[in-house]
C-alpha cells in the first residue's frame, strides 16, 4: 500500500503560527483515503514518524516565506529520493519561476492555481484537532485590484453549490471567500440560512465589499438580519477610491449597533498617504469598530515597500491588528495627524511598539513630545 505524508508548513519562516487547519493538505487526506492510500500528516519541525514515503505533499501559503519553504522542501527531496514531491499553495503558484529556480532536482510536480485533483474533496478534520471549519462557498471574484493576488490565482469566479463539504463538527465555519458579494443576496441569503440550520457561526475573513453593501439594499438586510451568527463582520477600506462606500458601511452597521464585531482591512503603503490612514482610523474609531492595516508587500521577497508602512506596522501592529480598543487609544490620546507622526518617529527612534506599552509610559512619552489630551478648547498645550 501507498505511503503518503503531509506535511504542514505552517510555522516556518517568517510567518506567525497560523492557526488556519492546512486546507489543501486536508482536503488531500480525503483524496488518498479514498484511493486507499496510507496518510500521515506532519507538522514541520517534527521528525517524520514513517519511513520512505511514496508521496510528500506540501503547501506553501505566504510568499515572504518561499526562502525557508524551499529549504525545507529541497531536505525532503535530499532525503527521500525514490519519492513524489508534489507542492502547491498561493506562494508556489506567485513565485512559480524562484521555486523551479531553486528547488534541488528531483521527482516534484508543481501546481499552479486551483487543484482540480482536490476540488471535490472536503477537509479530513480527523487528522488534528482544529477550533473552527475551513473553507470556501465561492472562488475568485471579477474585480481587478492592481495590488491583490486572487484575479491570478483564481481567475475563474464561480458559487461552489457543494460548499457545505468543508463544514465540520466545529461549532464556527471561517469562510475564505474573495468577494461573496459579487454572487448577491440570494445565494448570501442560502449560505447563512444553510449555516443557521447547522447551528453554526460564521466569518467571511477574506473582507467583504463595501461598495457592493452601499448599493445593494437586499443584501443589506441578509446580512443585518443574521448578524447574530457572524464572529466578525469584515469589510476592506484598501483605497481611497472606495472611502465614501467605506465610511456608508461603517455607519450603516455602527447605526445597527454592530461597533465592534465590525472589522476592517486596510491595505497601507500601496498609494494611500498616512495621513489618509489616519482618517480612516480616525472615522472608524468613531464608530467604535475594529481595523486591521495590511502593509503592502512586494509579492516576491514579502517586503514591505513603504518606509512608513513599515514604521506604522512595527510600532501599532505588535499583535498584527488593532483592534477597536486601542484604535480608540491611538485617536483618543494622540488626537491629531501631526501628533502621531510625532509619536510614531519618537518610536521609530527607540524601537517602541505600543502594545509593550502601558499607559503611563505612553504619558511620559507624550509629556517629552509636548502631547497632552486636550479638550476642544484647549488648543495651547501644542507647541
Ligand atoms: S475586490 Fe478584493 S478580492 Fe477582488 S481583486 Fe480587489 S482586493 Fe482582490
Amino acid at each position: 500500500m501507498k505511503k503518503v505524508l503531509l506535511v504542514d508548513l505552517n510555522g516556518i519562516g517568517k510567518q506567525s503560527i497560523n492557526a488556519f487547519p492546512p486546507l489543501a493538505l486536508l482536503r488531500l487526506a480525503n483524496l488518498y483515503k479514498e484511493k486507499a492510500y496510507d496518510v500521515y500528516f506532519h507538522e514541520v519541525k517534527q521528525k517524520p514518524k514513517i519511513k520512505n514515503p511514496d508521496i510528500i505533499c506540501f503547501s506553501t501559503i505566504f510568499s515572504f516565506n518561499d526562502k525557508s519553504y524551499i529549504r525545507y522542501i529541497n531536505a525532503y527531496i535530499k532525503a527521500y529520493p525514490s519519492a513524489t514531491i508534489r507542492i502547491g499553495g498561493p506562494a508556489v503558484s506567485i513565485n512559480e519561476d524562484f521555486y523551479k529556480k531553486y528547488l534541488r532536482n528531483g521527482n516534484v510536480e508543481i501546481t499552479i492555481g486551483q487543484d482540480d485533483e482536490i476540488e471535490k474533496y472536503g477537509p479530513d478534520y480527523s487528522i488534528k484537532k482544529y477550533n473552527f471549519s475551513a473553507g470556501y462557498t465561492t472562488k475568485g471574484c471579477s474585480r481587478k485590484c492592481p495590488w491583490c493576488v486572487v484575479p491570478k490565482i483564481e481567475p475563474k469566479t464561480y458559487k461552489d453549490k457543494n460548499w457545505t463539504r468543508f463544514i465540520g463538527y466545529h461549532r464556527h465555519f471561517n469562510a475564505m471567500d474573495n468577494n461573496i458579494l459579487i454572487f448577491g443576496a440570494s445565494w448570501l441569503s442560502e449560505v447563512l440560512k444553510e449555516l443557521r440550520i447547522r447551528k453554526k457561526t460564521i466569518d467571511f475573513n477574506q473582507g467583504m465589499d463595501c461598495r457592493i453593501f452601499v448599493k445593494n439594499k437586499k443584501i443589506q438586510d441578509v446580512l443585518l438580519n443574521n448578524s447574530d451568527i457572524f464572529s466578525a463582520i469584515r469589510f476592506s477600506w484598501d483605497s481611497e477610491g472606495v472611502s465614501d462606500y467605506a465610511k456608508k458601511t461603517s455607519d450603516i452597521l455602527a447605526s445597527n449597533g454592530i461597533h465592534r464585531k465590525a472589522f476592517w482591512y486596510m491595505l497601507i503603503g500601496f498609494e494611500e498617504t498616512p495621513k489618509d490612514v489616519w482618517n480612516r482610523i480616525v472615522y472608524l474609531a468613531n464608530n467604535r469598530q475594529s481595523i486591521k492595516p495590511m502593509p503592502y508587500r512586494n509579492l516576491s521577497d514579502g517586503k514591505i515597500i513603504s518606509a512608513w508602512a513599515q514604521a506604522f506596522q512595527n510600532i501599532f501592529l505588535g499583535h498584527w491588528f488593532i483592534n477597536g480598543i486601542i484604535t480608540e487609544i491611538i485617536v483618543d490620546e494622540l488626537k491629531t495627524y501631526e501628533n502621531m507622526i510625532k509619536f510614531m518617529s519618537y518610536c521609530e527612534q527607540h524601537y517602541f511598539k505600543l502594545s509593550t506599552m502601558n499607559k503611563d509610559m505612553r504619558q511620559d512619552i507624550y509629556r517629552k513630545l509636548n502631547i497632552c489630551k486636550q479638550s476642544e478648547t484647549d488648543i495651547n498645550c501644542f507647541v
